[in-house]
């Protein structure tokens, strides 16, 4: 299938008109290998949305947070962040493929959360949060660490600065991890089954220091099975299936009123 041939985009601009989308995906596929996974996911992102993304294990969530990432390339579409085209540059009229360390410099503009909180098991709390500042943007130490310590106090652990990850319940460790994500000053902050791992007493916690970020107008996408939250707090809700997009709109409508029988069933496995 000639999606599978990636055709360099002829442009880097996106549809103009309107305020700007912070994630605007168009037609993406990905393949890995003779696998074809994302079978042409259409989305829209606007800037301080709550983007809530569920469906079923193996339906292609992970990977799509990947691609918006740039930890994995598309394959056919095309997708942007925050205005610019993912995987390439323009000069004039003529587009790119960026180097490592462009990659490397639009990633840092993204905040990831996974399900595991992969924090540094030999640094402290507060030394997870002040690495990124201090070895990828040369900030200064005593600066750093003064804003790792109001990051550790948004997300309610103040008390345990000095502890390490192995001292730290999950819930705590996976606040530190949202901690050292937003000490990147990131534009996006992406989510990936961030309570998932927890023991349940464990998750409301985190999930309300997600809360508390939306409120603050971070962009977020977030893949759960949170559906609560999704309501509550989601802006937006899609159901992928299967490499695609199969409905969205506001939570309370899709939860409430789902158009497609794939929804139906999914949510009647889950709510
Ligand atoms: P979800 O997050 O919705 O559970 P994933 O994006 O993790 O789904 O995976 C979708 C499919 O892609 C799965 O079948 C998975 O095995 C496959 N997949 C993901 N990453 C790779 C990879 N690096 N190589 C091969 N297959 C992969
Ligand atoms: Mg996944």
């Amino acid at each position: 299938m000639s999606t599978h041939d990636m055709a360099k985009p002829d442009t880097a601009e996106p549809v103009a008109g309107g305020v700007e989308p912070m994630v605007r995906a168009e037609n993406v596929h990905k393949s890995f290998g003779a696998a074809h996974i994302l079978k042409g996911i259409d989305l829209e992102v606007a800037p301080r949305e709550v983007c809530c993304l569920i469906g079923p294990s193996g339906s292609g969530k992970s990977t799509f947070l990947r691609c918006i990432n740039h930890l994995e390339q598309i394959n056919a579409g095309r997708l942007w962040v925050d205005g610019d085209l993912v995987g390439y540059r323009q000069r004039g009229d003529r587009l790119h493929e960026l180097r490592d360390r462009e990659v490397a410099a639009k990633r840092r503009d993204i905040g990831m959360v996974f399900q595991r909180f992969n924090l540094f098991p030999h640094m402290t709390a507060i030394e997870n949060v002040m690495e990124g500042p201090v070895q990828v943007k040369r900030e200064a130490k005593a600066a750093a660490r003064e804003r790792a310590a109001a990051l550790l106090e948004r997300v309610g652990l103040a008390d345990k600065a000095g502890s390490y990850p192995s001292q730290l319940s999950g819930g705590q460790q996976q606040r530190v991890a949202i901690a050292r994500a937003l000490a990147m000053e990131p534009k996006l902050m992406l989510f990936d089954e961030p309570t998932s791992a927890l023991d349940p007493e464990l998750v409301g916690d985190v999930l309300d220091v997600m809360r508390g970020l939306a409120e603050d107008g971070m962009t977020m996408i977030v893949v759960t099975h949170e559906m609560g939250f999704a309501r509550e707090v989601g802006d937006s809700l899609v159901f992928m299936d299967d490499g695609v997009v199969v409905e969205s709109g506001h939570p309370r409508q899709v939860l409430g009123d789902p158009q497609h029988e794939r929804t139906r069933t999914f949510l009647s496995k889950v709510l």
